[in-house]
């Protein structure tokens, strides 16, 4: 199971994120989703996720997407996130993994330039334009030869905006500090989930 790694980091009685519905691969020719999440937790970093065979391919993005070609943007790969995650919007508890507040920072389509996503993959070279609120335009991730992260035991991957149209020299993470989704700040999402909290789906005792 895809998903397991994800279910084992969690305690679905306590947090608000989506255990996850065991659903089957969407059928070919629909749009692939992806969501960049910025997770205020131990350290502020934006979560990038593709869709891809049933689940959110996930990596950690300690500064967040860059839209300027000449910047390299580090991609610490993550567990696979169940489709549901890019809804999520809100409080991980105290104490639970990933604790902060999430917001949808940007979502949309992605398209992949060569079908064949799981070669790529394997090569360690993905090219994509992404169809986001934000992010718009052509990328690729690139894994990173010889470098290794320590926090998952897997080579880290680079982001990088290809010269096009939506290139630009802009701070995007600054400029665009709103959620795709609510139009939210990540200090109001934190407010409104700290007053919400009797609400959470904690159970009594
Ligand atoms: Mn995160």
């Amino acid at each position: 199971m895809k998903l397991d790694k994800y279910r084992k980091k969690r305690n679905f009685e306590v947090t608000p994120e989506p255990k996850g519905a065991t659903s089957p691969p969407k059928g070919k020719g629909k749009p692939l989703i992806f969501v960049v999440q910025e997770h205020q937790a131990s350290h502020l970093h934006f979560d990038f996720r593709l869709e891809w065979r049933g689940v959110l391919l996930s990596w950690a993005i300690p500064k967040g997407p860059s839209v300027d070609p000449s910047v390299k943007r580090l991609a610490v790969p993550t567990e696979d996130h169940p489709l549901e995650y890019a809804n999520f919007e809100g409080i991980i508890p105290p104490g639970e993994y990933g604790a902060g507040t999430v917001m949808v920072w940007d979502r949309g389509t992605w398209i992949p330039d060569d079908p064949d996503v799981d070669a790529d993959l394997k090569d360690g070279e993905l090219k994509f334009t992404l169809e986001g609120k934000k992010l718009k335009g052509s990328w690729v991730m690139i894994r990173a030869r010889g470098g290794w992260s320590r926090s998952s035991e897997k080579p880290y991957w680079m982001l990088i905006k290809h010269r096009d149209a939506f290139a630009s020299k802009e701070d995007i993470t600054k400029s665009e500090p709103l959620s795709a989704t609510s139009g939210h700040t990540l200090e109001q999402i934190a407010k409104d989930g700290a007053r919400g909290a009797g609400k959470s789906k904690r159970r009594a005792p």
